[in-house]
């Protein structure tokens, strides 16, 4: 039976955006345009005591992720960097709020040229193992393959709490209302406004919005909550990964401050990212590395999930990173050892998905590994879709961004 009109008169959201993380918070700066109203809705980070009772948490609870406007091994995802890097420059200069730390990038391996896309080859400069050695001396990159492209310009680390803030703190200038709770579910609601059929969104500690479009970037916990329509399941991984976080010295830092960001391209097994000392909030400089594709477990259910971020990593796997580490910077002694528990999502086309699920109901999730030097561009082109805009995907194929389904919405 076809609901009547009820002409709502209440509070309605043009959009709604759910998951107030890396690329929700870029969406809700990009949606927030006057005559529009926007929410955000997402849970804050948890304090330490609060991480048992919690069962969302985030993919961007860190102080530092790889930045770079190419990401250097695809041609898609370079097209997006590009832009996201343009953007987050914006976003530092409109709020004044330091993101970036372009310390270069350097990718190392096995014929580093064949893997590196034309638009990144244009501002990188090929090495050998020994020209990386020459330009830092305590860099050893020689047993994992013999050529690197140094990435000297516009490349390095952002700080991935500070662009949700600066986001959300441009996104609330513009009018967005944040909102700090979690979505247990988004359904039709029955109700019209002007003839429009209304979303309802039912948060855990408030009463239930009502918005004309949902947005849903909710990175890893997508299919967690009932936030898609009935009976739906995307293709979609959830891989529950680990960071290991070397305490640099006093000595150390003098003589290792100058390193790159780094991403390997060798043996499966030994595949890494890399990142220089950074202050961490604990007032202690460390250097941070994580696998690549190995090493990670898939996780399925919200339990597990959440079992994975109050759990530690296998000190096996905690040595074998520290040794990798201390393979390639030469001569650095560790002060203390820290590991973070983290999950990343993952996409069978290794590309976001931004696409629209219902008339009503779109989506922007997906960052296997790169979601946060992606995220100003994915929040603009999933913004521009929300709304109705005809050219938000610019050259990019629509195809390649669309959501892959095992079981379908009944609706597309
Ligand atoms: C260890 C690790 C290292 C990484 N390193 C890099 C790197 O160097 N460079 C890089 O580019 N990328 C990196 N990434 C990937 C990047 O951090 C993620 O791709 C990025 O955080 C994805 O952004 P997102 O907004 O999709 O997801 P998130 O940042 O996880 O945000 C999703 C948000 O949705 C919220 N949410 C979920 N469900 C609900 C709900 N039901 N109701 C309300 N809110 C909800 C969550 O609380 C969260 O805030 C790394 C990831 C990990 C795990």
């Amino acid at each position: 039976m076809q609901a009547a009109d009820l002409s709502w008169t209440g509070m309605v959201y043009d959009i709604c955006i759910v998951g107030a993380g890396l690329w929700g918070s870029s969406a809700a700066r990009h949606a927030s345009l006057p005559g529009r109203k926007v929410c955000l809705i997402g849970p804050s980070e948890p304090q330490e005591k609060d991480r048992p009772s919690r069962d969302i948490f985030a993919s961007h609870y860190d102080v530092s992720r790889t930045v770079r406007k190419y990401q250097g091994s695809d041609h898609i995802r370079s097209l997006m960097t590009m832009r996201a890097y343009k953007g987050l420059q914006e976003l530092e200069r409109t709020t004044g709020i330091q993101l970036n730390a372009a310390v270069g990038h350097i990718m190392y391996g096995k014929d580093i040229e064949s893997i590196t896309v034309p638009i990144a080859k244009e501002e990188g400069v090929l090495l050998t193992a020994e020209g990386v050695r020459e330009r830092y001396p305590y860099l050893d990159t020689s047993r994992y393959g013999d050529t690197a492209m140094l990435l000297p310009v516009d490349a390095g680390h952002a700080n991935p709490r500070m662009i949700v803030r600066a986001q959300q703190e441009a996104a609330a200038l513009r009018g967005c209302d944040i909102i700090d709770d979690v979505v247990q579910s988004v359904e039709e609601s029955g109700n019209h406004t002007h003839g429009e059929p209304l979303m309802r969104v039912v948060i855990e500690k408030g009463r239930p919005l009502l918005a004309k479009k949902v947005l849903l970037c909710t990175g890893a916990f997508t299919q967690l909550k009932n936030l898609l329509p009935p009976s739906t399941k995307l293709d979609f991984g959830i891989d529950g990964t680990f960071t290991v976080r070397l305490e640099v010295g006093e000595d150390d830092l003098e003589k290792i401050s100058s390193m790159p960001t780094m991403t390997s391209f060798t043996d499966p097994e030994s595949n890494c990212y890399m990142l220089p000392p950074i202050k961490y909030p604990d007032g202690k400089y460390y250097v941070k590395l994580g696998p690549g594709y190995q090493d990670q477990r898939r996780l399925t259910s919200l339990k597990e999930v959440k079992d994975w971020f109050l759990s530690k990593p296998d000190p096996k796997l905690v040595e074998k990173y520290r040794d990798l580490l201390l393979s390639i910077v030469k001569g650095f002694n560790p002060m203390s050892v820290k590991t973070d528990m983290c999950v990343c999502s993952r996409t069978p086309t290794g590309l976001p998905y931004c696409d629209m699920v219902s008339s009503k109901v779109g989506l922007a999730i997906g960052g296997n590994g790169f979601g946060a030097m992606l995220s100003d561009e994915v929040g603009r082109m999933a913004a521009e879709m929300i709304a109705g805009g005809e050219n938000w995907n610019r050259d990019i194929p629509r195809e390649m961004l669309k959501a892959q389904f095992i079981t379908p919405p009944s609706n597309l």
